[in-house]
């Protein structure tokens, strides 16, 4: 079983990825996610915080849209999956779910009533900031706006309960982390984190958190960039400035997918990442060990964060390969419920508490 709690797919979709085929660079389209064993996913409808609010929610709902359209056009293969029930009715079909998260708030403006219809149209989780503040909360990027969530947030927070959908904390600062774990009457989750004592970037939680989030009935998803796994990652100059260059030519691409010189220039920075030094398997899976240590087994999951990442770990090039890590879990000596568990079961339980804990019937 596969459930994974954060890929980037959407943005990747308005940059013509063609899904229906075995993409040469990319991390995920449909022929990969059958290879490896993929019963579901999030995909995040992501907007960069420099976006301003009313381009934002424009791009999410053309995000949305194109996640639609590839459904539509493929019913026997995916499908717009809106809660745990339906991806386990989908499991035993063989169509893999698409669960639809929103990755920065912004899109919702300060209008809770944008936020439900986007929950109508199936957004299930809201990762509360990307790297910036925003009108909800405070990043972990940056943290100055309104020291955790805003007043606002406050208010965000309450109708995310009271709908059923799960408060992501991913990039949030420290401050706007507690404040949830304070505020929400719901199991919080952190869709695609990692664990601050094995690598010490300022987006990865505390042991305090992950403590947290067990204690809470949460949910974190361990993410694959190398570069929260381990800090090691880009540490050698030349390949930093090879990381910069490739962040350049990414938004390069961004502005013109159909540019072919650009794509070219994006594949080729995608083969120039191969070859720098990155973390493998086993270093992803002694992130997963010293979560369940602190969380708990029933709490930790994969969010993988293909598609949005330049580069996965060494064996995780793209999802064809995420098995890899519960073929290591297993010779760690997990049991197969364990595994299972936390390449999937973990998800789709922390949702149904969420559920649970709302006033509406999804
Ligand atoms: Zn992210």
């Amino acid at each position: 079983m596969i459930y994974d709690s954060h890929m980037d797919t959407p943005s990747q979709l308005l940059r013509l990825r063609n899904v229906e085929t075995d993409n040469k660079y990319g991390h995920v389209d449909f022929p990969k996610l059958k290879r490896g064993g993929v019963d579901g996913a999030f995909f995040a409808l992501y907007t960069p915080p420099q976006m301003a609010p009313d381009a934002a929610t424009r791009y999410a709902l053309e995000m949305l849209s194109a996640t639609y359209d590839i459904a539509d056009r493929n019913p026997d293969i995916a499908a717009i999956t809106f809660s745990p029930a339906e991806a386990a009715k989908n499991r035993e079909d063989g169509i893999i779910s698409l669960f639809i998260g929103m990755e920065n708030g912004s899109p919702i403006q300060e209008n809770l009533s944008l936020l439900r219809t986007f929950y109508r149209l199936g957004v299930s989780y809201v990762t509360l900031t990307h790297n910036g503040d925003n009108a909800i909360a405070d990043a972990a990027s940056e943290g100055k706006k309104w020291n955790g969530l805003s007043p606002f947030g406050r208010e965000v927070v309450k109708e995310m309960n009271k709908l059923g959908m799960m408060i992501d904390l991913s990039h949030a600062s420290d401050k706007t982390f507690w404040d949830c774990m304070e505020f929400s009457k719901a199991p919080i989750i952190a869709s695609h984190s990692c664990c601050r004592s094995l690598c010490g970037h300022r987006r990865n939680l505390t042991d305090d958190m992950l403590k947290a989030l067990g204690e809470k009935d949460g949910y974190v998803g361990i993410n694959f960039y190398p570069a929260f796994i381990s800090s090691r990652f880009g540490e050698d100059p030349a390949e930093a400035a090879l990381l910069d260059k490739a962040e350049e030519v990414d938004q390069y691409w961004r502005k013109c997918p159909s540019d072919p010189e650009r794509t070219e220039a994006w594949h080729k920075m995608q083969d120039s990442l191969l070859e720098i030094w990155r973390p493998g398997v086993s270093d992803v899976v002694d992130h997963i060990d010293y979560a369940v240590k602190l969380a708990g087994i029933d709490h930790v999951g994969l969010g993988s964060d293909f598609d949005g990442i330049c580069v996965g770990p060494k064996g995780l090039e793209d999802v064809s390969k995420i098995g890899a890590v519960a073929a290591e879990m297993s010779r760690r000596g997990y049991s197969k419920t364990d595994v299972d568990k936390v390449c999937g079961q973990n998800l789709m339980d922390v949702w149904q508490r969420v559920i649970n804990c709302s006033e509406l019937e999804r």
